[in-house]
């Protein structure tokens, strides 16, 4: 028996039901309220304002999986441009950007961690020429090892690079506990992506416990500890482990992706927490989109409401 997480995350895989959900018009009005446009104009614009409500952004241009060179050079390409664009704003580290290194070319065969790295780093140069930083999102379990080595390399030239662990995979304490290092930037999570039991906690209490441990050896080390969830219990968990260890406001962050629980980003920030958006753009959205609908029913009902009531 399939869970309906494990279904929708099976979809955002499969390339015919792509073409079904972003070729229905009435998709798009559900999209907007995760994605930030599929321009970059689109993007700086949702950047100056958060900025402007002092909310902090880390900007993804969407797409993943990449299946030849040529697409890989243009997710760099892409990120050269947003970086270009958000220069004049002069944000620094209010605005940086999170990349997936599948959308890099980390999944070709025959050197593809090479070449993702080879790729990313002009990125991460772009990103320090501009008193920013990029933070590399993590997918798939099977992708760990090489992310965390492309990570490796960056940090040697570009020591801000940031990382991503997911609480839902059994290694990750271990992860963890290896990057709580001086300088080290790390976004911690729940996981999104459906793994197996050999792998990864299954129950969402045994997600949850993992990452109140992973939290505690991020909040306990040097490093920068990135929240990532818009879990409230979390949320207030890392706030008390932040007193605890007598961090400075400016020492960790809350980030929440953009469209979700906004009010409470914006109170969040008004109490004087550090928040960041995660503000995804671009004409690639399917793959992001099925995510965050596996993520909560809710949002399922929403989107086929959507589509029956057009
Ligand atoms: P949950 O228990 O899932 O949610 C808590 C509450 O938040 C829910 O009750 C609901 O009110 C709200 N909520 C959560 N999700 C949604 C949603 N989709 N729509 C509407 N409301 C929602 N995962 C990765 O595997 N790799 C990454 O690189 C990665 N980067 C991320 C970056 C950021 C900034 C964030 C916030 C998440 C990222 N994720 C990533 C996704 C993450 O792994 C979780 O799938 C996601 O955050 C949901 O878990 P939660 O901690 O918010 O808790």
């Amino acid at each position: 028996m399939f869970s309906q997480k494990a279904l929708l995350l099976g979809a955002s895989r499969r390339p015919e039901l792509r073409r079904l959900v972003t070729g229905t018009p009435a998709t798009r009005r559900v999209v907007d309220r995760f994605v930030a446009g599929e321009t970059l104009d689109g993007a700086l614009a949702v950047v100056r304002q958060l900025c402007g409500e002092g909310i902090a952004v880390t900007l993804d241009h969407l797409g993943e999986g990449v299946t030849d060179r040529a697409e890989a050079v243009r997710s760099r390409d892409a990120y050269l441009a947003l970086l270009e664009g958000l220069a004049p704003l002069r944000l620094g580290r209010a605005a940086e950007v999170s990349v997936k290194l599948s959308a890099f070319g980390q999944a070709l065969p025959g050197g593809g961690t090479d070449l993702a790295l080879e790729l990313v780093r002009p990125v991460a140069e772009a990103a320090s020429a501009i008193g920013t930083t990029v933070t590399l999102d993590m997918e798939e379990s099977a992708t760990v090892d090489s992310t965390l080595a492309v990570l490796a390399e960056l940090r040697r030239d570009h020591p801000g690079t940031g990382a991503v662990l997911q609480a839902a995979l059994h290694r990750t304490e271990d992860d963890a506990a290896a990057l709580a290092v001086p300088g080290s930037r790390v976004r911690l999570v729940k996981g999104a992506y459906d793994e197996p039991p050999s792998v990864a906690w299954q129950s969402r209490a045994d997600v949850d416990a993992a990452y109140a441990r992973c939290l505690g050896v991020l909040m306990r080390g040097p490093g920068h500890p990135m929240v990532g969830s818009h879990d409230p219990r979390l949320i207030s968990l890392a706030q008390r482990l932040a007193d605890h260890e007598g961090r400075t406001p400016d020492s960790w962050e809350v980030q929440m992706l953009y469209g979700i629980r906004a009010t409470e980003q914006r109170r969040l920030a008004a109490e004087g927490v550090c928040v960041r958006a995660y503000v995804p753009y671009g004409a690639d959205w399917y793959g992001y989109f099925m995510r965050r609908l596996a993520e909560r029913p809710a949002n399922l009902r929403f989107f086929l409401r959507s589509l029956v009531s057009t």
